[in-house]
């Protein structure tokens, strides 16, 4: 079997209405797929992380750096695949866009091997320990308006993301700390005693404006505070650890296996979230999850783009081995972005529906069964919302 022709995908549309979060505002929705072609007719799915031009920027790399490294290659000799293109491409960049390039065609070739086993990606990583996983909605993105606009309509987003069906919610700060402060009080206030809420800086702090809001968010008993400060700060992560109760999580800024060696070894997060569609794919977190339970660290993954980048997150989180164990163990979340997404809820020919899962079922969603990720994309679709790179 052999990788006759690799495509990507970048799609785009225009958001109905300008979101935010504390580095920038957005108008566009952008998905990155990519497209494994063999010669045994089997095709496979995956995608990349990165928004808006990073996704032009990455389809160049997946399809004119790694595509030429791999052409003729047996898709099923996927860890053979990754360390070729890492090891092709380190004096290049050991983190960042090639890396990101590089997880797409990782996932793709794990769905062709699920497709060639006719099992699904559970299976092949060791099968499902936990049939069904629960969501928890993010919303309340800032947006430009007044403070007092944003305590109102984050007080009504977070109740409402609870009648949704979730459990939990989080929250985008980015407006100044004291601001930050106002907004989390309104987001607890419309959680009440219904479910947990957390909240994600996207690393907008200092190390003392975090211990400022993370102060007021041990008061307000927010579940964990995401991204305090810059990824880069590994002694700003580990004195807000060591000096703060609520939980600190990050990670999704991170790559590969030696970079989560160094954030774990440094102490300073109580939840890992690795990113799947960034980091170097399927064969990569499998490495890096290894080394957060070396360290006794729960994941709860980063999910974003696609309806592809949530069957793989599923299918990642079914085979998550418990950490501890127990007969009511830790267990993980499946993020969930509950703004206009039409990449995650119209790409499949069978939707996932997360959504009307949570509804349904308590706020959990079930793992995808068929085989590889279990998804098929529709092409008209894929041509309808395609840009030129
Ligand atoms: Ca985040």
């Amino acid at each position: 079997m052999k990788i006759t022709e690799i495509f990507s995908h970048v799609l785009q549309y225009d958001l109905p209405g300008e979101l935010g979060y504390s580095q920038q505002y957005y108008t566009r929705r952008t998905a990155h797929l990519v497209e494994v072609r063999t010669d045994a007719g089997v095709t496979g799915w995956g995608e990349c992380f990165g928004p808006g031009n990073v996704a032009i920027g990455n389809k160049a790399i997946v399809e004119k750096v790694i595509q030429p490294m791999i052409l003729g290659d047996d898709p099923l000799d996927r860890d053979v695949i990754w360390h070729k293109v890492y090891n092709l491409l380190r004096d290049h960049g050991q983190k960042g866009m090639p890396l990101q390039s590089l997880s797409g065609v990782d996932i793709a070739l794990w769905d062709i091997a699920g497709k060639v086993a006719g099992q699904p990606l559970f299976r092949l990583l060791g099968g499902a320990h936990r049939t069904r996983v629960r969501a928890y909605g993010y919303g309340m993105m800032l947006k430009r308006q007044s403070v007092a606009d944003h305590v109102a309509r984050f007080r009504d987003e977070a109740a409402a993301i609870l009648d949704m069906g979730f459990t939990a919610t989080k929250m985008k700060v980015g407006l100044g700390p004291r601001d930050d402060v106002q907004l989390c009080r309104a987001v607890a206030e419309g959680v009440g005693d219904r479910g947990r809420f957390m909240v994600d800086a996207n690393h907008c702090y200092t190390t003392s404006d975090a211990f400022y809001v993370g102060r007021a968010l041990e008061e307000l008993d927010a579940y964990w505070f995401e991204e305090p400060v810059a990824p880069e700060d590994l002694d700003g992560y580990r004195e807000l650890r060591a000096g703060l109760k609520v939980n600190i999580s990050g990670g999704e800024a991170e790559f590969n296996r030696w970079g989560w060696r160094q954030i774990l070894e440094n102490r300073g997060l109580d939840i890992a979230q690795p990113e799947v569609c960034a980091l170097g794919g399927i064969s990569e977190y499998q490495r890096v999850l290894a080394l957060c339970h070396a360290h006794f660290t729960p994941v709860i993954n980063h999910v974003w783009g696609s309806a592809v980048a949530v069957a793989t997150n599923l299918h990642l989180l079914a085979a998550m081995p418990p950490m501890p164990g127990g007969l009511h163990p830790w267990e993980p979340m499946l993020e969930f972005d509950t703004t206009d997404n039409r990449f995650r809820d119209e790409l499949l020919t069978e939707p996932l529906d997360v959504q009307g899962q949570v509804a349904a079922g308590d706020g959990f969603v079930s793992i995808p069964q068929g085989p590889g990720l279990g998804v098929e994309p529709y092409r008209d679709f894929i041509r309808h919302y395609e840009i030129d790179g």
